[in-house]
């Protein structure tokens, strides 16, 4: 698409990033299963590699399908350009190593998905970061956290395991006020309920395994930039305001601007990391980008209606889904994710781990998965699964308990999906 009007997100999810083939006018974006592009002459390939010009060098940095998906995504979420890479962890870990040395640290949420918050706790350290959990409602404890050291904020925007809503604008302010960057986890709002880029963050990281893609076939992940951030405000940032010697001296910040971060995402962090996407997941993501919206406006719909559903029913405690009026973070709905709380939520069954247990052997449409976004719809007892290894008080905090079962809601039919439950609910309480 050329520059000029404005288009909405139904037009862009279809067209942003992509033109016609020009080698054969190929209407959809083909797969450049290619690991290697022929240089022009020797005077190109030095342009290239010393980042003079921008081309296509080798697949690990650069791939004209994973290209396209870049801009794609970096035009949906608002931002001036995004680096897709191998998963929605190789994003987090990608959008860190350029802030981060030995000794920093992340200021994160406490309420993230339960990878996220293992590769924050235990795995980071081998490089020499750590993480500060709080819990992001209290924004005093939140800047309490916040030191010399620290590099980042780190939230999710609709946390996983749903049901909780981050106000991102207080936590933009926080950063800002402490000159570092907010980093945004979008997986489980995507770009159609939430633009966390419009409400302050500096960076929004994806994992494309889940709603982006939406159909459960690829893992992936990309970082967004907002372009925004001034890297050059202070001595934190190193890796993007001072001489980088890998390549004579470049400044990154000094010579692309608000391109900065995701030129050094491409040129240090997928060159030195290598954690890349492939062609044909780009390909995978793409197509299932195109209905985003579609399906993102019936996630919702769905699960408004089998929220509330559930709600009444008698084998059910409770259930945690922001976009029912009996949420504390229903009110944060409007502001923050307008066109809707997504479709992940959680349901705390009356007689407990047993219950839920026999509840998800029973469900029939419902798979049993650790997986989330799918047009499917899954459920898991991260008790018995996904949190088996931390403690009752630890599962307790991370919302996984031993009464409740996590549902991602697909776009099925409701009244067979509720159809489904009903059966499952009263096979787990005979
Ligand atoms: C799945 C998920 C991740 C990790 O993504 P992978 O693609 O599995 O590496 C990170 N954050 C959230 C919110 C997720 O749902």
């Amino acid at each position: 698409m050329t520059d000029g009007p404005t288009y909405g997100f139904d037009t862009l999810q279809i067209h942003a990033g992509a033109r016609p083939d020009p080698a054969t006018g190929a209407r959809q974006t083909p797969i450049y299963q290619s690991t290697a592009y022929v240089f022009r002459d020797a005077e190109h390939a030095a342009a290239l590699f010393n980042l003079q010009e921008v081309g296509y060098i080798y697949s690990r940095l650069t791939n004209p399908t994973v290209a396209v998906l870049q801009e794609r995504i970096a035009t949906l979420e608002g931002g001036v350009g995004a680096v897709c890479c191998s998963s929605g962890h190789a994003a987090q870990i990608m959008a860190l190593f350029p802030l981060m040395q030995p000794g920093c640290n992340v200021v994160a949420s406490s309420r993230l998905y339960g990878g996220t918050v293992t590769q924050f706790s235990q795995t980071i350290k081998r490089f020499g970061w750590s993480a500060k959990f709080v819990d992001t409602d209290d924004l005093d404890a939140v800047k309490a956290a916040v030191d010399e050291n620290t590099r980042a904020v780190f939230c999710e925007s609709v946390a996983n395991p749903g049901g909780y809503i981050t106000d991102i604008e207080a936590l933009a302010a926080i950063a800002d006020g402490a000159g570092v960057p907010l980093i945004v986890d979008n997986t489980s709002a995507t770009p159609y309920l939430c633009n966390p880029i419009s409400l302050g963050a500096t960076l929004v990281v994806h994992s494309t395994t889940k709603y982006l893609t939406g159909n459960g076939t690829v893992t992936g992940g990309c970082i967004v930039d907002s372009g925004k951030f001034d890297w050059s405000a202070s001595d934190k940032f190193p890796s993007m305001s001072q001489p980088e010697p890998a390549y004579h001296g470049l400044k990154f910040h000094e010579t692309f601007g608000p391109l900065a971060f995701t030129f050094h995402g491409i040129a240090v962090g997928l060159r030195d990391l290598g954690m890349t996407m492939n062609p044909q997941a780009a390909h995978y993501t793409l197509m299932g980008i195109e209905t985003l919206s579609l399906r993102m406006e019936r996630h919702v719909q769905n699960a408004k209606e089998i929220a509330g559903w559930l709600e009444t029913h008698d084998s059910v405690d409770y259930v945690t889904y922001a976009g029912l009026e009996s949420s504390p973070y229903h009110d944060r709905v409007e502001r923050i994710c307008p066109k809707g709380a997504g479709g992940l939520f959680t349901v705390a069954l009356k007689g407990g781990y047993e219950a839920c247990v026999k509840f998800v052997e029973n469900l029939e449409i419902f798979s049993h998965v650790a997986n989330l976004g799918d047009a499917r719809s899954l459920v898991i007892h991260s008790a018995s699964t996904t949190h088996r290894q931390l403690t009752p008080e630890q599962q307790e905090a991370a919302g996984a308990g031993p009464n409740v079962v996590r549902i991602s809601i697909g776009i099925e039919n409701a009244a067979d999906l509720i159809a489904d439950l009903d059966q499952a609910l009263k096979k787990a309480h005979r």
